[in-house]
């Protein structure tokens, strides 16, 4: 393992780079009518679909998303009439003069999905159907929260086509839990994995978080073998980002009561330890999948793709996100609608799209953004093929990241050679740092961000 002072020289809380570049570099300059004409001109294939639910029923203190906490299941109606007209502006700018536009892949995230009614949910997915070709055989995952979900929901739900969902975990601790301000019991999670293995759906994945406060080996142990015992087909393990300068929720978490950066690197180390012994394959940065689950065979093939769930199986570029503060990336852009619901709903019931903020690709975005999803997704990048793909000679592109490359190769956490640039099994933990080199924008000042993802 690396000493605390090898960790603390380098950023341990760099992006996740979920996109490149990262949704913080975004612009207001960057006009609805950019968004239009990018779906106007959007190739044939299928592409993937990403609706944002924002509601929450209870606050998570740690919580870094754009939700809304509202008890009331009237504000849901109203979102989704304007969540319709959204999808008719979109499939009617993407299939001009074409048949509706093939969705080969669907996720819900959020917010809190099931805040939606399962009549609720079904006329989403009626909506889409309209709008959109769903393709039979297609992926359609939903993040569910365990606290409010019961079996008669989780039967619904391959009805409507889903195959795969996401149960929010973070840490059974219950000391933890109070402090985060999100109390969900084991026998509430167990529940809801059993229901949604009655019904056939096999694709299960946990979120663990930690860095939370007050966790330690001993407890983040024992939240393991819990979570082990329900066997998740994939967990994902997020390191927690204390930034309550920006996200107002996390005021509430006393600084002093989280753990150091020597007890969260022991605690992601452990977890590493621990989920690999009982089979679990590392993927990427901070994923992890049963052999034989289709994101393994990904990682293991190189065919893994990141994008703003994380990691993902699918090959397609094009994604299509609907709903308040949702990203779509297609085209050579990344559009993100407003993050706040009056906006969103004006906009779009005025008949125009919800964009307030994207980036239109320059070359150098692309040949970076292939250059860090190499590494995100397969810990490291084979240079013949970056330059065959852009016919640039990558050891002249990139001459300014070879003096820093050279750093991290001296302590380990990077091999170098003329054909491939790897990332060491210890340096994986500072992957993101890695990718940081090849960052263009880092050194700017970022604008505000607008979190999509559940942890910053
Ligand atoms: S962590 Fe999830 S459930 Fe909790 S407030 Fe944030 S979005 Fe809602």
């Amino acid at each position: 393992m690396f000493s605390a002072e090898v960790l603390k020289r380098f950023d341990l809380n760099g992006p996740r780079y979920t996109s490149y570049p990262t949704a913080d570099r975004f612009t207001p300059s960057f006009r609805a009518e950019a968004y239009g004409a990018a779906l106007s001109g959007m190739a044939s294939r299928p592409a993937s679909l990403y609706v944002h639910v924002p509601f929450c029923r209870s606050l998570c203190y740690y919580c870094a998303c754009n939700k809304i906490v509202s008890k009331s299941a009237t504000v849901a109606d109203e979102y989704l009439a304007v969540l319709a007209a959204e999808m008719a502006l979109v499939s009617g700018a993407a299939s001009k003069s074409k048949p509706r536009h093939p969705v080969v892949q669907l996720a819900f995230g959020g917010g809190t999905p099931n805040f939606l009614s399962v009549t609720q949910l079904s006329r989403v997915m009626r909506d889409l159907g309209e709008h959109f070709d769903l393709l039979p055989g297609r992926e359609q995952g939903i993040e569910l929260d365990p606290r409010f979900l019961d079996d008669a929901y989780v039967s619904a739900l391959p009805g409507m086509g889903f195959n795969r969902v996401s149960y929010g975990v973070q840490d059974f601790d219950e000391r933890v839990q109070t402090l985060i301000h999100r109390f969900q019991s084991f026998d509430q999670t167990a529940q809801a994995v059993k229901a949604a293995r009655d019904v056939g759906i096999n694709s299960i994945s946990f979120d663990l978080v930690y860095g939370l406060p007050i966790q330690s080996r001993e407890t983040f142990a024992a939240t393991l073998e819990r979570v082990l015992s329900l066997e998740p087909d994939r967990l994902a393990l997020f390191n927690y980002a204390h930034i309550p300068e920006r996200f107002k929720a996390q005021r509430r978490i006393p600084t002093e009561t989280l753990p150091s950066i020597e007890q969260r690197t022991d605690l992601f180390l452990y977890a590493t330890e621990r989920l690999v012994d009982a089979g679990y394959l590392t993927i990427g940065l901070d994923h992890f999948a049963k052999p034989g689950d289709p994101l393994a065979d990904a990682y293991q093939d190189g065919t893994l793709r990141r994008n703003f769930q994380g990691y993902s199986t699918h090959q397609s570029t094009d994604l299509i996100g609907l709903g308040v503060s949702a990203i779509s990336n297609l085209n050579g852009v990344f559009a993100q609608n407003s993050p706040q619901i009056d906006v969103y709903r004006e906009r779009i019931t005025q008949g125009q799209f919800a964009t307030v903020r994207g980036v239109t690709l320059s070359r150098d975005d692309e040949i970076r953004s292939a250059v860090i999803e190499a590494i995100m997704c397969n810990g490291g990048v084979d240079w013949a093929v970056i330059g065959e793909r852009f016919n640039i000679d990558p050891a002249e592109y990139f001459d300014a990241a070879r003096e820093p490359l050279e750093r991290f190769a001296e302590v380990g956490i990077v091999t170098l050679n003329e054909r491939r640039l790897q990332v060491t099994a210890q340096g994986k933990l500072l992957l993101r740092a890695v990718a940081m080199v090849f960052d263009a924008y880092k050194n700017l000042k970022r604008e505000q961000v607008i979190t999509f993802s559940r942890i910053a």
